[in-house]
């Protein structure tokens, strides 16, 4: 039996020095953990094909399925600052793209399926543990609304990883609208190859922002739409708390996705400067430096864009600084955006962002739990008999008792009722994020206990992360002093 991809594989057609062809390495005994059935629905693959052995052997690997065109996309990238002129899919292979049923293409790549030419010293694997992170922290993010690679598949290589100690072994399936980064163009730029550059900036734009070719300047147009797609995203991961926790330019997205779920985590109780990746040790990608390490990021690749925005070096600097300018604009009124959602403000008043910025200093001073906080917000704002969760949660609950006389105040100026007001808030604000205490858990139960009901129960109920699971009201929870979490480990 074979099964069917309806791969039509565009990137592939790209010149040679585009990616280098390679197949995937066979594993052992592979073993599905999880396949992601609705998402392989929706990409017209067959879930119950997918999850016969047959199957499993395609997302282990071990088999390459028709049409495939298996590669590894060469990329560049600035590594915590520094320039690395070659890293490229060192672990994973695209093995090709479908249109799914909103006629997005999406790419198909194992993570985790043995050496390529772009490998360098590592062993082209992965192990479980973060394969399941990625996994569950990817579908929670979806299910959060935000834009993300997605999880297909996991399945287990029946062999062992040498990390500091003998895993097991673990194939992920991503998805994403692409794999091309702000790296990817920079592998060119390196390279002086501006006919490679122009032809990875074409077949962007004709996949992903097929406005921009409309525009009398297509890569300026290009250029701002990255700009924009980005600025909208981080003030998205500020919303729910999300500390990306390596956002080098090889993990940042052209398509706007978060992409490459290393070391990052959830915060808990709100602190701007928190950093949880134990190679972050200057707080370079700290939660609130995101939007700051986002503009640098995309001033790298407005650089490689210079030759395509005009010939003349000093104008295309001047195109490429005033592209860049709106950047810090187009961030702060998404993020302000948001934080009204939050806090219940359908109108715009500019009071309000001293309002909000009282409650996130006053959170900070007092250690409130971040997504507790706005989630009891919510209920609070249909009376003050909520008030006695929230406050709760501050270490001095009258900083939260001060801060809500201005806003029941601010409140009283809107044209919503308390339930409705409510409702809407809810639909904003988390009851469920992954929490790190919870991940941690679940893998170690994976992982020493081969016992995956944890990540399944896990993964089920940040499935609806908006909505009140009074069964799992425990995975809502902070963790206890003891259960804190301060350090999360990259994913090789
Ligand atoms: P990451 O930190 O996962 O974004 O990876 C940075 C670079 O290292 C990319 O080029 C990866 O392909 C490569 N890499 C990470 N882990 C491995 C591994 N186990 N084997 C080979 N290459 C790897
Ligand atoms: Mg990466």
């Amino acid at each position: 039996m074979t099964i069917h991809f309806p791969f039509d594989n565009t990137y592939a057609r790209l010149p040679d020095r585009f990616y280098a062809r390679v197949e995937p390495e066979a594993v052992a005994a592979p073993r599905l953990v999880r396949l992601n059935r609705d998402l392989a629905l929706h990409l017209g693959l067959d879930p119950d094909r997918l999850s016969s052995p047959d199957g499993v052997e395609l997302l282990s690997g071990n088999r390459v399925p028709d049409a495939a065109e298996p590669i590894a996309m060469a990329y560049a990238g600035h590594q915590f600052g520094q320039f690395v002129p070659q890293l490229g899919d060192g672990r994973a292979i695209l093995l090709g793209e479908v249109v799914d049923q909103n006629s997005i293409r999406r790419d198909i790549q194992l993570k985790g399926s043995g050496p390529t030419p772009f490998s360098r010293r590592g062993d082209g694997r992965a192990a479980l543990g973060p394969v399941l992170r990625e996994y569950l922290l990817s579908e929670a993010m979806a299910a959060l609304g935000l834009p993300t690679t997605r999880a297909l598949a996991a399945v287990l290589t029946g062999e062992t990883v040498a990390r500091e100690t003998l895993l097991p072994g673990a194939v992920l399936t991503r998805v994403a609208s692409s794999h091309i980064r702000v790296g990817t163009f920079q592998f060119f730029a390196a390279r002086q190859d501006v006919e490679g550059l122009r032809l990875l900036a074409d077949y962007v734009i004709a996949r992903h922002y097929p406005q921009a070719a409309e525009s009398d300047r297509p890569y300026r147009a290009f250029l701002d739409q990255v700009i924009a797609a980005q600025a909208d995203l981080i003030a998205r991961w500020l919303h729910i708390g999300f500390i990306h926790g390596v956002m080098n330019t090889d993990n940042m997205s052209i398509a706007g996705e978060t992409i490459d779920y290393g070391p990052c985590a959830f915060m808990d109780a709100y602190d701007p400067a928190t950093v949880f990746s134990s190679i972050d040790r200057q707080g370079r990608y700290a939660y609130g430096n995101q939007p700051r390490i986002g503009l640098w990021n995309l001033t790298r690749l407005a650089e490689t864009l210079l030759p395509l925005l005009f010939l003349d070096e000093d104008k295309a600097v001047a195109d490429a600084s005033e592209a860049l300018e709106a950047f810090s604009g187009k961030f702060e009124a998404a993020y302000h955006a948001g934080l009204r959602r939050k806090l219940g403000l359908l109108t715009e008043r500019e009071e309000d962002l001293t309002l909000a910025g009282d409650l996130l200093n006053a959170m900070a001073e007092n250690q409130a739990d971040f997504t507790l906080t706005f989630r009891r917000l919510s209920d609070a704002a249909a009376g003050p008999a909520g008030d006695e969760a929230v406050r709760n949660l501050f270490i001095n609950p009258l900083a939260y008792d001060a801060w809500a006389v201005r806003w029941r105040e601010r409140l009283s100026l809107e044209p919503q009722d308390g339930a409705s007001r409510q409702v809407a808030m809810r639909a904003v604000n988390p009851a469920f994020i992954p929490r790190n205490h919870r991940v941690e858990a679940m893998i170690q139960a994976a992982v020493e206990r081969d016992d995956f009901a944890p990540f399944e129960e896990l993964l089920a109920v940040l499935s609806n992360p908006y909505q009140d699971q009074p069964a799992f009201a425990h995975y809502s929870e902070p963790p206890e002093p003891h259960q804190r979490v301060y350090r999360t480990f990259c994913g090789t």
